[in-house]
């Protein structure tokens, strides 16, 4: 029986545009900075929701993106997978994870006997930060309805959250994925398994035995094996 609880583990809160009053002069080839806030209650599935974000101006950053990146992916393995922003390509193409940290992810999936298209794959933030600067705490609090109605609507089994800066906007503020990654916990409603980004190896190939791990144990929770079920979440034995 699901249990019921508001919001999706902690919120993040935070001081908009601190920044802003350096330049006196205003930027008129963009939308001012006085966005509505985002209210996703009123979407009913993921397609309305991808329209949505693709039409959003609700933070900063719908100046500078050249294509929003919803999400995308089947829900058929009742697996979530978040990251961080788009990067360059994704914002490109407005799909997520598709350059060089999708290919390490595609090919972890695959070695695992999960396909991609099986698995629901998006962002906290669905639009690119420029010069892929982490998103900003205004940012990451505008666009976290879009997230918390995409995980209402698929209600996942498990929803991943891919390094720390997705693990900390969803699990825990001070998280450290270093720690909590390959780990289950649960907050609110939903069973969440955070797991190194796929680029984390580009930066630090000790991390390798760590990411291959995390997502072996992903491959096992994906074709539903007990004896992984069991050993990731014991409190359900
Ligand atoms: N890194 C992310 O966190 N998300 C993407 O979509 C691409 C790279
Ligand atoms: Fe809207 Fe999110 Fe894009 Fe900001 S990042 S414009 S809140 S979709």
């Amino acid at each position: 029986m699901r249990r019921r609880v508001s919001g999706v583990g902690c919120r993040v809160s935070g001081n908009d545009g601190r920044n802003r009053t350096r330049n006196p002069i205003p930027d008129t080839r963009h939308p001012p900075d006085n966005h509505a806030k985002v209210d996703a209650s009123i979407f009913n599935d993921i397609d309305q929701i991808a329209a949505a974000v693709r039409a959003c101006t609700a933070c900063p950053l719908s100046a500078t993106r050249k294509n929003a990146v919803p999400g995308e992916g089947g829900g058929r393995r009742g697996i979530v997978l978040v990251g961080e922003a788009p990067g360059a390509k994704e914002d490109a193409q407005g799909r997520p994870f598709v350059g060089q940290a999708g290919k390490i992810l595609d090919a972890l999936l695959k070695r695992n006997g999960v396909l991609r298209q099986e698995v629901f794959i998006t962002n906290v933030v669905k639009c690119r930060p420029p010069r892929n600067r982490p998103p900003k705490p205004n940012e990451l609090a505008a666009c976290r309805p879009y997230l918390e109605r995409q995980l209402e609507l698929l209600g996942p089994a498990v929803v991943c959250p891919m390094g720390n800066s997705a693990t900390r906007a969803l699990v825990d503020r001070k998280a450290n994925i270093t720690q909590m990654h390959g780990k289950a916990v649960e907050r609110g409603k939903f069973v969440f398994f955070p797991l190194y980004h796929p680029a984390a190896t580009l930066y630090n190939r000790k991390l390798l035995k760590g990411l291959e791990d995390d997502f072996s144990n992903l491959g096992k929770l994906a074709r539903c094996e007990t004896g992984t079920q069991r050993r990731l979440f014991p409190e359900e034995e």
